[in-house]
Order: structure tokens, then sequence, then C-alpha cells
């Protein structure tokens, strides 16, 4: 596992979009960033899970979150912008952004994978991630430290069969971390890297292997440390790397 240890109130006082916080790992690392004192935005497709979150933070005593109900799949340009002006409205700042909401996708060869899988696929785990970095961009630069992490997988670094578009658009967000991450660079306080989270225990997970026993894996909690590391303070200088949670 990742080896860092958040100090205290390592977030506070900052204000944190998640994207898919209402399950698995961005579950676990919207309560990690609350719990480190950070104002949390929880972005989700299913409003229940969000909630339950929201009310987990409420009850655990830290800062009150915000539930943002948006599905990347059918969300325009002007969702996102519209997004932004609220976030400025009710923050007036935006001081890092997790994107982490993804779907799997077929397993299945590349010869006979279908076709309307595929552009799902691309429009939630690469188009939705886009659309919403960009339209979020004038937030973070006015921020005096600003962390965007992209979520990756081993098969966004080196192909396998039947992992289809799940793993090309891996391949993509790798790419779009790279590209952006040198756009910031010295100009900016904003830092862009990627975090692969290594094998899980998420429905995701269970999905992909579902006759792997599903305590072979840690758990999302035990994989936050280097979503702490590279959201905090302690990670200023740390520029387009891909990174393993594990
Ligand atoms: P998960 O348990 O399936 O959770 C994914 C989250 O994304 C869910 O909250 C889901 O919402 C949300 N989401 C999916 N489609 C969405 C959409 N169209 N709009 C908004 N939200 C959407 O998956 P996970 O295992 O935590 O994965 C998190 C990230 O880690 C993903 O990027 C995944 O590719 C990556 N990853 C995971 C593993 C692993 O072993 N678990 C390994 C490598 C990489 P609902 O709850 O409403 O479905």
């Amino acid at each position: 596992m990742y080896d860092y240890q958040a100090p205290e109130q390592l977030l506070k006082d900052r204000v944190i979009l998640v994207t898919g916080a209402g399950d698995g790992i961005g579950r676990a690392a919207a309560k990690a960033y609350a719990a480190a004192g950070a104002t949390v935005v929880l972005l989700g497709r299913t409003l229940e899970k969000l909630e339950q979150v929201y009310d987990e933070i409420e009850a655990a005593g830290h800062p009150q979150p915000a539930l943002v109900p948006l599905n990347l799949e059918s969300a325009s340009e002007h969702d996102y912008q519209e997004l932004a002006a609220k976030l400025e409205t009710e923050f007036g700042r935006l001081d890092g952004l997790l994107n982490n909401a993804s779907i799997l996708g077929l397993r299945t060869p590349i010869d006979g994978y279908d076709a309307s899988t595929w552009q799902q696929v691309m429009q939630i785990n690469v188009n939705g991630a886009f659309l919403l970095t960009q339209a979020m961009l004038p937030l973070l630069k006015e921020s005096d430290d600003a962390s965007v992490i992209f979520t990756s997988s081993g098969v966004g670094r080196k192909g396998r069969a039947y992992w289809g578009a799940y793993a090309v658009s891996k391949f993509a967000t790798e790419g779009l971390m790279q590209v952006l991450a040198d756009e910031v660079d010295g100009i900016s306080n904003i830092r862009v890297n990627s975090i692969n989270p290594g094998a899980t225990r998420t429905n995701m997970r269970t999905t992909a292997y579902p006759g792997e026993p599903p305590t072979t894996n840690p758990t999302p909690d035990d994989i936050m440390p280097l979503y702490l590391f590279l959201m905090g303070p302690d990670s200023k200088g740390t520029q387009g790397q891909s990174l393993d949670a594990q």
C-alpha cells in the first residue's frame, strides 16, 4: 500500500469535487477527504447512494457536503457550466477534483464488441471527465493549491485481451492527464496526476472477476493514503505522474 500518513485536517477549508461518490472507491475518497476537513461535493448518478454518503459525513461531524446528482453519460456542456457557476456562488472556490466515476462495459473481444456500449464507456469514462474538468478549470486556477486526479487502471497502461473500451478509455485518461499536466505546469497552481487503484474490493471488481473471493483484495479505505497525498499540499510539485495506490 502507498506509504503516507495524512496529518490531521490535511484538507481543512478546501472544497473538493468527487465523481462517482456514491459507491466504491469514490465513496471512500469522499469520506476520507471530509474526515480530513474538506467540504466535499458529491457527484454521482444515483441520488439515494449520494444521500447515504452525505448522511454518513454529517453524522461523523465533518464539514457539510454538497450533493450533485448528475449522469456523466447524458450531461451536457451546459450542465457542467451550470455546476461551475453553482460552486462559485455557493463556495467561491474549488481546490480539488477527483475524476473517479467509470463503467466497465463489456469484457469481450474487439471483434464483436457492441458499438453502442463502446460509445457509452467512452462517454462516461473519457468525455464526461474531459467536459467536467474543462468546466472546473477556471475555478481551480483561482485556488492557490489545486489538485486534479484522474483514475486509471493497469489495463490503461498495458492493453489486455477482452478489456475492450474500458482499457482504451483508461489509455485516453492517461493521455488527457498528461496533456493537461503539461499545459498547466509552471503557469498555475494546479497539479494533475493519475492513480491506478489496483485490484480493490468494489462492485466493479466483482463484476470483472465474479469467481474471485471478495476478501482477496484490499478495501477502498485501505488504498486512501495515495488519494489523500495527491489531494493535499504534501504533493505540491508532483505533476503528470501515473501513480499506483497499491
Ligand atoms: P464502482 O464501485 O462501480 O463505482 C463507480 C462509481 O461511479 C459508482 O458510484 C457509480 O454510480 C459511478 N458512475 C458510474 N457511471 C456513472 C455515470 N454515468 N455518471 C455518474 N456516476 C457514474 O467502481 P470502483 O471500483 O469504485 O471504481 C472507481 C474507479 O477506479 C473507476 O474509475 C475504475 O475504473 C477504477 N478502478 C477500479 C479498480 C477496482 O479493482 N475496483 C481497479 C482499477 C481501476 P452508481 O453507484 O450510481 O452506479
